[in-house]
C-alpha cells in the first residue's frame, strides 16, 4: 500500500493459519493506524513512492552483518538457511556455537529469521570485530 496500491490479497498466510489470519491482519492494520493516529489508510497509499529511485542511485554497499552469541545451541537452523538461501557463510557442528565469516555474509538477514533462539543479531560492518 505505500507504494500505491489500494487494496492487497493474502495467500500463504490464509493456507497455514485459516481465514482468521484476515481479522488479526485488519487487528494490526487498525493498530497500526491508531498509533499513527491516521484517520484512516489514506496517508499510507503511496506514501514511499516519493522514496523510490533508479536502480543506479541504491547505495549497494553492505552495510551490515549477522554475529552470533553464546546463546546459540548449534540446531544448524542457521546454517542451512544460509547455504540454502544466502551466502554459505556459516559453518557450525550440531550442539556448538556456530561459527559466521564476515566476509562471505552479504547482510540479507535470512539467519536471524530461521534462528529460534535469538542468537543472531546483525551488526553494523564497521563496529564488528
Ligand atoms: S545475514 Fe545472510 S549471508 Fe549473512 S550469515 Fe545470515 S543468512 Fe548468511
Ligand atoms: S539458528 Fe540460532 S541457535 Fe541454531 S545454530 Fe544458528 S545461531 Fe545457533
Amino acid at each position: 500500500m505505500a507504494v500505491g496500491a489500494s487494496t492487497v490479497q493474502v495467500g500463504t498466510a490464509a493456507m497455514w493459519g485459516g481465514y482468521g489470519v484476515v481479522e488479526k491482519l485488519v487487528r494490526g492494520l487498525n493498530r497500526y493506524l491508531d498509533g499513527k493516529e491516521f484517520p484512516d489508510l489514506s496517508p499510507v497509499i503511496g506514501a514511499a513512492l516519493p522514496k523510490i529511485v533508479e536502480f543506479q542511485e541504491i547505495p549497494l554497499t553492505i552495510r551490515a552483518r549477522a554475529r552470533a552469541d553464546d546463546t546459540c545451541d548449534g540446531c544448524l537452523l542457521c546454517v542451512t538457511a544460509c547455504a540454502d538461501g544466502g551466502f554459505n557463510a556459516i559453518s557450525g557442528v550440531k550442539g556448538e556455537v556456530v561459527t559466521i565469516d564476515g566476509a562471505k555474509c552479504d547482510g540479507c538477514g535470512l539467519c536471524v529469521m530461521v534462528c529460534p533462539t535469538g542468537s543472531i543479531a546483525m551488526v553494523p560492518r564497521p563496529l564488528f570485530h
